[in-house]
């Protein structure tokens, strides 16, 4: 896993890390997700990966806390994964196994567009998965088509402003308007909202304006091992 900063714009506070999968082949080096996980998604291996994630990520949190970093993991789980009958007993069965971990700090990361597949059945998921005590956001904001109806039926505690949006929010006014009306969407149903590819500071200052304080990009950071991120933390400034 690797683990990309969420920061708070305004301050440069890290609220947390996302947890970002990729495999380190003998051969071949570092496989982005994008490559090699469309191929196993739809097979009972993304379950087993899945839940070695968030094991893993939960595992990393408390290292971090043990270096005073009360940092939010959060973890991308895939449509075919949450779908499980049994994600909920599994999910608390792993909570249980790492009692130190305050639950808040753990967030799942579904697409948005998974959400929507079945949006009832989303929300008993939600509502479940926040009785735990855990967060949860809807990835990829904005590319699903959610209506105002279902957002309302989706009690997610963050939006996430894809990426493609967020990127060519200084050149393309249809896009800014687009990131605006996410971040009145939040507003409005008092959801917190972070954007992801901030690539620039000049992003970052546009995103501020608009009043959006959190953000996730290599403009901040690029996904990064373990075993660098407080050396990062230590010595990351805004700029
Ligand atoms: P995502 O959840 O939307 O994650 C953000 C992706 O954008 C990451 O790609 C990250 O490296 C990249 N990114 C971050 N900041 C920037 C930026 O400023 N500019 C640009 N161009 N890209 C940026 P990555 O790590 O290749 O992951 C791709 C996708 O694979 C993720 O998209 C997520 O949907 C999926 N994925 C990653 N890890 C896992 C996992 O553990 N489980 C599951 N089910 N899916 C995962
Ligand atoms: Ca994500
Ligand atoms: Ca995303």
């Amino acid at each position: 896993l690797y683990y990309q900063p969420k920061i708070d714009m305004r301050n440069g506070d890290i609220l947390g890390m996302e947890a970002l999968l990729r495999w380190i082949h003998p051969e071949k080096g570092l496989i982005p997700p994008g490559d090699f996980l469309p191929h196993i998604e739809h097979s009972s291996l993304i379950i087993d990966i899945g839940e070695w994630v968030i094991e893993t990520a939960l595992q990393q949190a408390l290292q971090w806390q043990a270096h005073g970093k009360g940092w939010c993991i959060s973890v991308n789980i895939a449509a075919r994964h949450i779908q499980m009958p049994d994600f909920i007993e599994q999910l608390k069965a792993t909570q249980q196994r790492y009692p130190d971990m305050p639950a808040h700090l753990l967030e799942i990361e579904i697409l948005e567009s998974v959400a929507l597949n079945d949006v009832e059945q989303t929300r008993h998921l939600i509502l479940e998965v926040q009785q735990l005590g855990i967060d949860f956001s809807l990835d990829d904001f904005g590319t699903g088509y959610s209506s105002l109806k279902y957002l309302k039926r989706l009690p997610v505690n963050t939006l996430k402003i894809d990426q493609t949006f967020v990127r060519d929010i200084l050149e393309d006014k249809d896009d800014r308007a687009l990131v605006n009306a996410v971040i009145g969407l939040a507003s409005a149903f008092n959801r917190k909202v972070i954007a992801e590819g901030v690539e620039t500071w000049e992003h970052a200052e546009l995103l501020l304006q608009m009043g959006c304080h959190l953000g996730q990009g290599y403009g901040i950071a690029r996904p990064m091992p373990a075993d660098q991120v407080l050396d990062w933390a230590e010595h990351y400034r805004l700029s």
